[in-house]
């Protein structure tokens, strides 16, 4: 069976799965993988699709001291002790810049434009980008798939996509983009087959995990979303502050002689649920936490997903549903029930025993807002987009558009 690769490599891991092609185009997920540890202590482990592990397995930390070597040793042991070959690599890349309102087929022109972007996403472009280069030096005819946490957001409108700052920064690229495209894109593809009473209508999906942005759909395109130039804007997360007002940045130059390092260091790393209870990032720890600061930080995130809801209501002039997603999303029925009941004013009643259940519908049936928990899948929305480009012979670089 054909298979695709997809990939998701970050600073000190890669993450990746296979998917085999079917007959009629559709996909299944064979093995789900990660080498982590990348410079310290080398960790590769997979497990099939029934959970089966398949391999777990150590390195030397100079043996896969970087993510493109990290990948390599993934894709040997794929190659060599399991025979599988892919037909494309489809790879997350967060950042598209202005450019790329879809996946692209990469080559060296396309590679440099986005190696151009790494200035918009320092602590992620890199990394994403690192593996491409390494695969396209070692195996230039395998073709490569990049797949944007911005794309999905590209079709805003001007006044969603800019900042009131001088033209000739928006003209350089300094907009609102949006991230966790992958994500909302999937659960639009997934609503009308489970919500299509609601899936050309007005929708606010909330992807809350470790990192957290929600986002508007009309129609299942996305019109509005709480995250701007970086992953920084919006929703507090797990330790990134979310809405911030920028004096707060001039503050900590000016008054705490912060470098440009620094700062982006404190604020991707040190702010956030982590920040505000100083116990922790993860939503599981501050909710079995009985300190009062625990209590406060979760009290925060909901209160600040309450009034993020609000402006995603107002950029679509009313709501039909809201889904849940992520992490958080997907697992807390008590970050969902407190958020549900910030979304009151909206019409939405939520079904507590549905909730608590976890189930697919935890709206009441009488809610003025239905309300969903759908669990997300980046990495087939990849898979999805990678055998899309791949099998359009006619022209691959036909997504290639320039945003409006
Ligand atoms: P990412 O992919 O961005 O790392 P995830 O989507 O995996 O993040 O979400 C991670 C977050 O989800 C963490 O804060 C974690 O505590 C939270 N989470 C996972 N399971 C639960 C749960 N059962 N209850 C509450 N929070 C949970």
């Amino acid at each position: 069976m054909d298979t695709i690769l997809v990939a998701n490599a970050g600073s000190s891991s890669v993450k990746f799965q296979v998917f085999g092609i079917v007959g009629d185009g559709s996909l299944t997920r064979q093995i789900r993988g990660q080498v982590d540890g990348v410079g310290s202590r080398p960790r590769l482990r997979a497990v099939a699709s029934d959970g089966a592990v398949l391999v777990e397995r150590t390195y030397e930390g100079e043996l896969v001291d970087d993510v493109a070597k990290a990948l390599a040793t993934a894709g040997a042991w794929l190659r060599d002790e399991l025979k599988i070959h892919p037909v494309a690599i489809g790879h997350r890349v967060v950042h598209g810049g202005p450019d790329y309102c879809g996946p692209i087929r990469v080559n060296e022109v396309v590679l440099q434009r986005l190696e151009r972007y790494v200035s918009l996403a320092p602590l992620h472009q890199p990394y994403n980008l690192k593996p491409i280069r390494s695969i396209l030096a070692r195996f230039p005819d395998m073709p490569q798939v990049a797949c944007f946490d911005t794309a999905f957001h590209r079709g805003h409108g001007a006044l969603a996509d800019c900042y009131a700052i001088p033209e000739d920064l928006y003209a350089e690229g300094v907009r609102r983009y949006g991230f966790h495209g992958l994500s909302y894109e999937y659960i639009a593809s997934a609503l009308p087959r489970i919500a299509p009473g609601v899936a050309s209508k007005r929708v606010i999906v909330a992807h809350l995990g470790s990192g957290a942005s929600m986002c508007a759909l009309r129609n299942g395109l996305s019109v509005e979303s709480t995250m701007g130039f970086t992953a920084l804007d919006g929703l507090p997360m797990g330790t990134r502050p979310g809405q911030t007002d920028p004096g707060v940045v001039l503050y900590l130059v000016s008054e705490k002689g912060m470098s440009p390092a620094d700062v982006q260091n404190f604020l991707y790393r040190e702010c956030g649920l982590k920040g505000l209870s100083g116990i922790s990032n993860d939503m599981r720890e501050l909710e079995a936490s009985a300190d009062p600061r625990a209590a406060f930080a979760i009290d925060y995130f909901v209160y600040r997903a309450g009034l993020m809801a609000g402006m995603l209501a107002a950029a679509l002039q009313g709501v039909d549903a809201v889904v849940f997603t992520a992490g958080v999303g997907e697992n807390s029925a008590r970050v969902r029930a407190a958020i549900a009941d910030k979304l009151a004013w909206l019409g939405a009643s939520l079904d507590v025993n549905a909730n608590a259940a976890h189930s697919q519908v935890i709206s009441r049936p009488d809610s003025g807002v239905a309300l969903y928990v759908l669990p997300t899948d980046e990495e087939l929305m990849i898979a999805r987009h990678t055998l899309s480009v791949v099998s359009d012979k006619t022209n691959p670089q036909s997504n290639a558009r320039r945003a409006p």
